[in-house]
């Protein structure tokens, strides 16, 4: 049995104080709780603040986005090493923003899959399709050619440390999500499509999330389905009651 695993992705909201003051509601609000993982996400500037907060909370951090490179001249950007540093244990990368507003490539996101394992951040690797691509019936050979070039010469050892996280791209912070039905659809795909190229162990224990307007009425039908482990949470995870109601699903 996969534990839920349910994620923040505070994207460009909240300054340090916000950041700071949510973090310590959520480690007082589910200090005993250990049967899900929770994490979030906020940004570069609040996660070290962040991190001292969680010393002692079963609540994770996780950063947004990092270079593949470990370090240089790349003015603006922030490396694995000092992700671990500031106190992150995970990190997203290839979130749709990112692919479509600053033309990040599948190769790219692979190189940052990399490195992000060899310097112990577990990634949280988003992939998913746009509306057009769902019209014209080619879901799967999106989801198919983002996992097989993101996932390129990845160590079978390594995937589990992987959570892939399906977000369409037409359900992101548009109210509009997947049926129950079609998340389960392409998470039983890339299920099996884990195990064909990583093995039968890989695909049976990798975390596959949802997100995509996940909030509090959705996610009750979206953790029945057997194959969706987790939600990665963007809109609905601004408010606090309105995330621990998800956290609570
Ligand atoms: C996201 O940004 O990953 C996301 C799923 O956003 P939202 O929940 O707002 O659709």
């Amino acid at each position: 049995m996969i534990k839920p695993f349910i994620a923040a992705n505070w994207k460009m909201h909240k300054t340090v104080s916000e950041s700071v003051y949510f973090a310590k509601q959520l480690s007082a609000e589910f200090a005993e709780v250990n049967d899900r993982d929770i994490i979030i996400a906020p940004s570069y500037t609040a996660l070290y603040p962040v991190a001292e907060e969680l010393k002692k909370s079963p609540v994770h951090l996780s950063a947004q986005n990092m270079h593949w490179d470990e370090k240089g001249a790349f003015t603006g950007e922030v490396s694995a090493g000092m992700l671990v540093d500031a106190g992150c244990h995970y990190v997203i990368l290839g979130h749709s923003e990112r692919r479509t507003l600053f033309g990040e490539k599948n190769s790219d996101i692979n190189k940052k899959i990399k490195t992000a394992l060899k310097f112990g951040l577990k990634p949280i690797f988003c992939i998913g399709e746009t509306l057009g691509e769902r019209s014209s019936q080619k879901t799967f050979d999106v989801i198919r050619r983002q996992i097989r070039k993101g996932l390129n010469n990845i160590l079978s050892d390594d995937i589990r440390r992987i959570v892939i996280a399906y977000e369409p791209i037409w359900a992101i912070g548009t109210g509009k999500t997947a049926t129950d039905e079609q998340a389960e659809e392409a998470h039983r795909y890339i299920r099996e499509m884990i195990a064909d190229l990583f093995g039968e162990n890989a695909g049976a224990d990798i975390r596959i999330i949802y997100g995509g307007s996940v909030n509090q009425e959705n996610i009750g039908g979206l953790m029945n389905q057997p194959n969706i482990n987790g939600a990665l949470v963007g809109g609905a995870s601004l408010d606090f009651e309105s995330f621990a109601n998800i956290i609570n699903f």
